[in-house]
């Protein structure tokens, strides 16, 4: 790990982690390579012992991903980082580095889809269990902890209604148990918010979202102190779900340009949030940034602003809320987000569509919701394309 002196975080996105060859490249080189060669025998010995550092093979280790999850790690304030192949995989691996048989995770009742899925039916089938509670009432998270459990995870803010957890609170009540408490940073990235700093021990991403930011490759990592993601290196290094080192020089290079685009997309996003909130068609609006939310002042103790994600119900029911995607020609019909085009999904009929209607109303899914990752275009473009669905509600 380089030395890490007090850089801005604009400056550690454009220079943490650069190792430069003996060629002197300005850019950072993107080694494909599967295998490195050793000098004699006697060192290849070494490597494999790990009485030498370096690299042996790229399932281990590549100096591309090493950029990476070193320029990752200073963003995030960590000691250390592992890259996996996608956000999935880091979510993976982080549990089955950490739990075992027996073993029981407090979760967040709002969790990306695919969390639940691998918690429900996944790590489900290797003994370890997982009780889903309130992702904002901390005395739920309390009540839950059981003997066996060992870890809480959580995703703030969540997806698609922006409700925000207390990590400080939840990480207070977790630590008096031992208990290990992840969170997946994926929406806020280390530029709004660094869960290490509130008491999170360890933080999964999905780099395929916001660091990547242009839609092109999927990738995750784990960050944390040493001794947490030493566990989750060597599950990595033996199960195999590491990144690949061109997706790595597509991250690291992502991560360059993060903070002026998150930025900007979240000015963006908090535009159209004041102008969706004074819109007679919209019955309510969903984002940390405005007064209105019912955790705005929590939002602004561990967030630098309300992100880049917007949700707003519509008048109606699932019908207008179609209408208003159906009318968009600028906005991406996808359930992607963190890209720099904007995209708006319908999330009771996608991403939250195989949950029972009873399930979805509980959770406060309601048939006219709509949410928004806003992008880089102008604010204007974005407000006269949600516009041509909306004014033809009234
Ligand atoms: C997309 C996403 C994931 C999964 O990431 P992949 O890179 O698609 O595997 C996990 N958590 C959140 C919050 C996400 O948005």
């Amino acid at each position: 790990m380089s030395e890490r002196p007090s850089y801005r975080p604009e400056t550690l996105a454009v220079r943490a982690g650069q190792e430069r060859s003996q060629f002197g490249e300005h850019s950072e080189a993107l080694y494909l390579t599967s295998s490195f060669v050793f000098k004699s025998a006697a060192q290849a010995a070494k490597r494999f012992s790990g009485e030498e550092e370096g690299n042996v093979y790229a399932r281990f280790s590549n100096p591309t991903v090493t950029m990476f999850e070193e320029r990752l790690a200073a963003l995030e304030g960590a000691e250390d980082c592992v890259a996996t192949a996608s956000g999935m995989a880091a979510i993976m691996a982080l549990c089955l580095a950490h739990l075992k048989q027996g073993d029981h995770i407090v979760a967040s009742n709002s969790l990306f889809g695919a969390t639940v899925q691998l918690f429900n039916n996944i790590l489900s089938r290797t003994g370890i269990s997982t009780t889903f509670v309130s992702h904002t009432d901390p005395a739920a998270w309390a009540a839950a902890i059981r003997p066996e459990t060992k870890l809480f995870f959580l995703e703030t803010p969540s997806n698609p209604l922006t409700e925000i957890a207390d990590i400080r609170a939840l990480a207070t009540i977790a630590h008096a148990k031992g208990i290990l408490v992840a969170v997946d940073n994926c929406f806020c990235t280390p530029i709004l918010q660094r869960p290490l700093e509130l008491g999170a021990d360890l933080i999964v991403h999905s780099a395929t979202k916001y660091i990547d930011g242009q839609g092109r490759v999927l990738g995750g990592a784990v960050c944390g102190p040493k001794k947490l993601t030493e566990e989750v290196f060597k599950y990595l290094r033996t199960a195999g779900p590491t990144l690949s080192a061109f997706n790595a020089w597509v991250l690291l290079k992502g991560l360059e340009t993060l903070k002026i685009r998150l930025e900007a997309q979240a000015a963006g996003a908090a535009s159209l949030a004041v102008w969706l909130e004074s819109h007679p068609q919209v019955a309510r609006v969903f984002y940390p940034g405005l007064p209105s939310h019912p955790q705005h002042e929590l939002a602004k103790q561990q967030q630098k602003s309300g992100g880049a994600i917007v949700s707003f119900e519509v008048k109606g029911g699932r019908d207008q809320a179609w209408a208003v995607v159906d009318h968009c020609q600028l906005l991406s019909i996808t359930a992607n987000l963190g890209d720099t085009k904007t995209t708006i999904t319908h999330p009771a009929s996608t991403t939250h569509g195989r949950i029972s209607p009873e399930a979805r109303a509980a959770a406060g899914i309601n048939e006219g919701l709509l949410r928004i990752a806003v992008g880089l275009e102008a604010v204007e473009d974005l407000q006269a394309d949600l516009e041509r669905g909306l004014s033809r509600l009234g």
